[in-house]
């Protein structure tokens, strides 16, 4: 199978099959997100329990890949520490920019060693219209962070 049908497959898989797609009780942290190019919403509500995240929420509609990019997202940032979800959030805008792979914080030939089934979005940054949808639900947990760390 080729790389670009393989991505394709994972990223459909998880539009098809959102993980962590519910809403939480008593979040600590949340916030909504929105792109209006495309039309799409994403909400990000987060369980933080000494800094460490140990429940997420991802609702939200619109396209394939920014449903996609936030069930890729729940699953990497679950059980993380807010430390290493800034870190995460950075390799991943730092692989979707059009730059991405001279970005030396990033090897471009191994991104998907650190982010997994997110590795499959960075084809979308041929796309740089879609790169908005991609980053939509990072840009969202970005900010429900930073209302929490306001606190
Ligand atoms: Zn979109």
């Amino acid at each position: 199978m080729a790389l670009e049908e393989l991505y394709r497959e994972v990223i459909l898989d998880h539009y098809r099959s959102p993980r962590n797609r519910r809403t939480l009780p008593h979040p600590d942290a949340s916030a909504d997100g929105n792109n209006p190019l495309c039309g799409d919403d994403v909400r990000v509500e987060l369980v933080i329990d000494r800094d460490v995240i140990v429940d997420i929420g991802v609702t939200g509609q619109g396209c394939s890949i920014s449903q996609a990019s936030g069930s890729m997202m729940g699953d990497a940032v679950k059980t993380k520490s807010i430390d290493h979800v800034h870190h995460l959030t950075d390799l991943f805008k730092g692989m979707m920019s059009i730059d991405g792979a001279s970005d030396p914080g990033l090897d471009p030939d191994r991104p998907g060693a650190v982010l997994g089934d997110l590795e499959a979005l960075q084809g979308v940054r041929k796309f740089p219209v879609r790169i908005k949808c991609a980053d939509l639900p990072w840009t969202t947990l970005e900010e429900a962070l930073k209302g929490y760390e306001a606190h």
